[in-house]
């Protein structure tokens, strides 16, 4: 049927359908389980790209399978310069790599080209296999009459797309279509839908789908002769031999069309795991993110603030099953990749994204990691974006890029041990500020003396101090120190002893290490000061002290 439109409509067509069933043969016994990512490169990369990411990696490599990358650029409009490496970049750097497909440095793999905007070929060759068969045929319809249809569509409440009396050119004479062909008429190539393909399947996430048949005559080919999405993604994913497509649940209300295609084909479709919108609750409503409220939603954000990619997972797991936080628990040294990741405890409705859950995530995952990973992530982080931070200085983001790793590892230590360890940092952009009093160009004077030392005792107890120290090079004894000092001013030895009798002291023993802290910190609220000093040296300690004096 219809040989005559497909010589005019496909005379660029070398390669029978067949042909590439051929080339790309079935995969193996060891690539049961097959995943793809498959983002169009429009230069957005947000967080529900590495949810959908994550979860197609886990799925593949938990089982031993293939994850592959395949860029969805069909749209030309849409397009941005450099933004495959962004993808390739951003997810790399959360560890999410391809055992095949687009890379930076070109296609791997048997399947290849991994990018659809070199696949047109292929596409056109089964869409012409469909011309054939009588389930597709040139629609001449302009923008104009589309949207006729749709207002009246609207008018009378009815489905709105091209498909029963709508679809003029569905039942066009092949001769007429010809002669409009020729005539150089502008068409798209559309799905002949039979509208008797019911969906009855098994999603991976959701269970059992039962959907009506679909009716619409779909776009397969657009006037420029690509594919849309719907029909590049069938094609693909049989060829690819994809055995489970993870994608968003937007998807879900064309599945119609999709299963309907397989069917037209013959093929037998893969597993389709719809998974649940990221949403987020505000003022007391879930709402989906969205790219201008939400900052979060992008991936550029937690690098840009030096989140951990260790916490950032560890948070999407999480979201992405509910059962993770009890392991977690249970095994908290354990690697992430460990985890029995499986669909099946995955959620329908939507997955609640919370940035104080991911924080709380993130804080405990970094009281996990030992200093000299955190140095070295604060150090990459520095390096590749701290200058763009605003709240840290850039002579601070300097000096961590300049400083030793093992000083830094140091500092980073600080309040770590013992038996109430510090679980306040989350990124890095809080850790450079949390360690910016250690180097000069971070060091201010923020807070005043306690109330209750008057200006002459703090000049009195710091001068002491200096002397009290001569020649000890260790933080050894500065407590004991500071306890004669404030006996001899008359500061109480325990806060305890002060509060019982406000009238005997001037103060207790912990307004007088104030009076250190704000000398060496410059606030009155710090880890222990004994380890500063160490980190700080003797002579740090010693001048920052005379700085306070003058
Ligand atoms: N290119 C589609 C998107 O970015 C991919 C959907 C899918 O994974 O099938 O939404």
């Amino acid at each position: 049927m219809n040989e005559l439109l497909k010589k005019i409509i496909f005379s660029d067509v070398k390669k029978q359908a067949a042909e590439y069933e051929e080339l790309y043969a079935a995969r193996g016994e060891s690539a049961k389980v097959v995943t793809r990512l498959g983002p169009s490169p429009t230069g957005f990369i947000h967080f529900g790209n590495l949810y959908g990411a994550y979860i197609n990696e886990r799925l593949a490599h938990r089982n031993d399978g293939i994850f592959y990358l395949r860029i969805e650029d069909t749209d030309s409009k849409r397009q941005v310069e450099g933004a495959k490496e962004e993808i390739i970049k951003a997810l790399d750097h959360f560890d999410i790599t391809f055992d095949e497909g687009a890379m930076a440095t070109g296609d791997l793999g048997n399947y290849a080209p991994y990018e659809q905007s070199k696949r047109r070929d292929i596409y056109r060759s089964f869409a012409a296999e469909l011309l054939t068969k009588g389930l597709a045929y040139p629609c001449f319809l302009t923008e104009d009459e589309i949207a006729d249809i749709r207002k009246k569509q609207e008018e009378n409440k009815q489905n709105t797309g091209i498909y029963g009396e709508y679809a003029l050119y569905r039942n066009l004479k092949e001769e007429e279509a010809v002669k409009k062909i020729e005539d150089g008429c502008e068409y798209v190539l559309r799905l002949k839908s039979t509208a008797d393909i019911k969906v009855d399947i098994e999603d991976g996430i959701r269970g059992k789908l039962s959907m009506p048949a679909n009716d619409m005559d779909v776009v397969i080919l657009k006037k420029d002769g690509m594919p849309t999405y719907h029909f590049a993604h069938v094609i693909d994913d049989h060829l690819m031999r994809t055995t489970h497509v993870i994608r968003g649940e937007e998807w879900l209300s064309t599945l119609p069309i999709h299963i309907e295609l397989f069917a037209h084909f013959g093929w037998e479709p893969p597993i389709y795991c719809h998974t649940a919108q990221l949403m987020k609750i505000e003022d007391g409503k879930k709402r989906k993110l969205s790219k201008r409220k939400d900052p979060e939603l992008a991936l550029s954000f937690y690098r840009e603030k030096g989140y951990f990619k260790e916490a950032v997972m560890e948070y999407l797991m999480t979201l992405i099953n509910s059962s993770f936080e009890e392991w977690r628990c249970e095994n908290p040294g354990e690697d992430i990749n460990s985890f029995e990741f499986s669909l099946d405890n995955m959620s329908k409705s939507g997955a609640l994204f919370d940035i104080v859950k991911l924080n709380d995530v993130s804080k405990e995952c970094l009281a996990r990691m030992s200093e000299k990973s955190i140095t070295r992530g604060l150090k990459s982080w520095a390096n590749e974006y701290g200058i763009k931070q605003q709240g840290v200085k850039k002579a601070v983001i300097d000096a961590i890029i300049h400083e030793d790793e093992d000083r830094l590892a140091k500092m980073l230590s600080v309040g770590r041990n013992g038996n109430n360890p510090r679980k306040d940092l989350a990124y890095c952009e809080q850790i450079a500020e949390f360690i910016a009093f250690f180097f000069d160009e971070g060091f201010a004077v923020e807070d005043e003396l306690p109330a209750e030392v008057p200006e002459e005792d703090a000049v009195n107890i710091l001068n002491d101090y200096l002397q009290k120290r001569r020649g000890k090079n260790t933080s050894e004894g500065w407590f004991s120190d500071i306890k004669d000092i404030s006996e001899r001013y008359g500061y109480a030895l325990k806060p305890k002893e002060y509060k019982k009798n406000p009238d005997m002291y001037r103060g207790h023993v912990g307004h007088v290490s104030t009076v250190l802290r704000l000398a060496l910190v410059g606030r009155s609220n710090s880890p222990d000061i004994g380890e500063i000093q160490d980190i700080l040296g003797k002579e740090k300690v010693e001048e920052r002290i005379r700085e306070y004096l003058s």
